[in-house]
């Protein structure tokens, strides 16, 4: 499933990013708002219990309300660690997972170079990584993720193209995917167009 959340502040915000013009900070600023605001979004169907009651400080006694569900947030490296700061913001209880991959040239047989995860039972899982160019590193993180155990997947991209997206849906037609922009396409060298180049370098400044 495909959810694109366009909303005006997420495209002015988007915008601003697609500039070669702005520097990195402003980058990573704007990236932490898009993902905190596309938060609201991917977790808008989240069941609630009530445990226990609250008093509010007018006397009044209240369900204490708590999340359905664990979350945990897991960044690919590197560029998906540019939004989790923005996602945890909104669930600060939330726990971080890591998760680095990248693609034997020659069997192209995706490796995983580092993975550590919290301990947390059948959590659902917020993957996070800006650009779904080929859908390559997307498709293979998750791959990795359900070999560790894991199957309640969402992945969070800011900019992908239509090949990618319906890569990472045709390996793995349980995710949802939660997206800022579907853009045109990707050049020979597998950027996206109209795209924002590399996020990683416009991330860390590795221009
Ligand atoms: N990865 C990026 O960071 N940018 C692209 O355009 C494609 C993949």
């Amino acid at each position: 499933m495909l959810h694109v959340v366009s909303h005006p502040l997420i495209l002015a915000k988007l915008n601003i990013m697609r500039d070669e013009n702005t520097n990195s900070k402003d980058f990573r600023q704007l990236l932490d708002e898009i993902s905190s605001l596309m938060t609201f979004e991917v977790f808008k169907d989240l069941k609630t219990h009530s445990s226990g009651k609250i008093k509010t400080p007018t006397g009044c006694e209240i369900d204490n309300i708590k999340l359905d569900k664990d979350l945990i947030i897991v960044p690919i490296l590197r560029a998906g660690i540019g939004m989790s700061n923005g996602v945890v913001n909104m669930l600060p209880t939330a726990k971080i997972g890591h998760i680095g991959i990248y693609r034997d040239e020659k069997t192209l047989k995706p490796h995983e170079y580092f993975c550590k995860m919290p301990k947390v039972d059948n959590p659902l899982v917020l993957l996070c990584d800006p650009m779904v160019a080929t859908g390559g590193s997307a498709s293979d993180a998750i791959t990795q993720l359900e070999k560790h155990g894991y199957h309640d997947i969402r992945l969070l991209c800011l900019v992908g193209v239509k090949q990618g997206i319906d890569k990472v849906l045709k390996d793995h037609p349980n995710t949802e995917i939660y997206i800022a922009a579907v853009d045109d396409k990707l050049n020979d060298k597998g950027y996206i167009l109209p795209g924002l180049g590399d996020a990683g370098d416009r991330i860390f400044g590795t221009l």
